[in-house]
């Protein structure tokens, strides 16, 4: 390589932070300390939806620990392997709630993007492991039949960046798409559902946060912890940049051997709002193949709900929530029948 040309060719440090992640299981289990021999499905898992875990993100696990609850969301295990009635690819009906290439409008007033396949970490239980991002995703090269549709559909104020992970795209894609939907006079809201913040914390940088202060947009940015472990001082920092000036909530997945716990949770609303970031929706597992070993049941997660309001103010409590293909919005549940 010429040096000179190196130089000049910066590559921002949370996309070299992204390209050193660790993908490779062993290796994973080495930095930790675990025995590193891998059995057969476990192999077979990672085929399925290889590992990706930045770093940073593993510094948080507790070395030696198989069970550590960040270790648990991010390593194959056999038991994705297994099909079992009642967990499909498409749990949520995403497919059928399209209307332009990778635009969802299945909420009034709320449309979602998904803007890129790609993320910083694959979780296990993730709904979209099985999404075919390739065929059905809003590629840059499609945006403008997204705009498109946008701009016909006046009762829609909000527009959701989803993904995959909208902040893996590069700050100038980024900015161009912000301008792009700005540009649609009745849009009000830019919501991004993000987990980069808590991931790879390094995004969130200053250039970042000029393209957000510079939109007449208002913007929420949605971030997602699932365990107070993935918060650390650095994790806190970008936040709280975050929330300087705009409104940031978290979801959470109840994932059972990771946070299926009152206590746990209530330490994660709590270390949430030290870094000034409200709870919004603790999800019930989506019914996707390949996490049936993450899930809660019902009954259970509400004794959960109700132990954590008895710990808990009523603004740190998240909303228990669930996906059902084909209503208006997301299912809430009771807490106290
Ligand atoms: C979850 C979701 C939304 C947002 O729902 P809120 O309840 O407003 O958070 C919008 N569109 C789709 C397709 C969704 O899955
Ligand atoms: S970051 Fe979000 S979209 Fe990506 S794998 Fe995790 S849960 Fe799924």
């Amino acid at each position: 390589m010429i040096p000179e040309l190196a130089a000049h060719r910066h590559v921002p440090d949370w996309q070299q932070a992204l390209a050193d992640a660790i993908r490779d299981p062993a290796e994973l289990l080495r930095v930790l300390g675990l025995p590193a021999e891998l059995p057969g499905p476990v192999r077979e898992a990672e085929g399925l939806f290889p590992l990706l875990a930045p770093r940073g993100f593993v510094a948080r696990m507790r070395k030696g620990d198989p069970h550590d609850p960040l270790l648990r969301q991010v390593l194959p295990l056999g038991e994705e392997c297994r099909v079992l009635p009642g967990f499909s690819i498409d749990p949520v009906g995403d497919g059928a709630a399209q209307q332009a290439p990778g635009l969802l409008h299945k909420y009034a007033g709320r449309a979602l993007m998904i803007t890129t396949g790609a993320c910083a970490v694959h979780c296990r239980y993730c709904f979209r492991r099985h999404y075919p991002y390739a065929e059905q995703g809003a590629s840059r090269s499609r945006w403008s039949e997204t705009l498109a549709y946008l701009a016909d559909s006046p009762d829609t104020d909000e527009i959701i960046l989803s993904g995959g992970d909208p902040l893996t795209l590069s700050d100038a894609k980024l900015g161009e798409l912000v301008q792009a939907l700005e540009s649609v006079a009745h849009l009000q809201r830019l919501r991004i559902h993000t987990r980069l913040p808590v991931v790879l914390p390094e995004r969130i940088t200053q250039e970042l946060l000029d393209i957000l202060a510079e939109t007449r947009l208002k913007v929420v940015i949605v971030v997602h912890a699932n365990h107070p472990n993935e918060i650390d001082a650095t994790v806190g920092a970008a936040c709280a940049a975050l929330a300087e000036r705009h409104t940031v909530l978290n979801q959470a997945v109840l994932l059972r051997g990771v946070n299926d716990d009152a206590r746990v949770l209530a330490e994660l609303s709590e270390r949430l709002f030290a870094h000034r970031v409200l709870p919004y929706y603790l999800h019930l597992l989506d019914r996707v193949q390949g996490a049936a070993h993450f899930e809660v049941p019902v009954d259970e997660a509400r004794k959960i709900m109700r132990d954590l309001h008895a710990r808990l103010p009523g603004y740190l409590l998240p909303r228990l929530a669930r996906e059902v293909a084909g209503t208006a919005g997301k299912q809430l549940l009771g807490v106290t029948e």
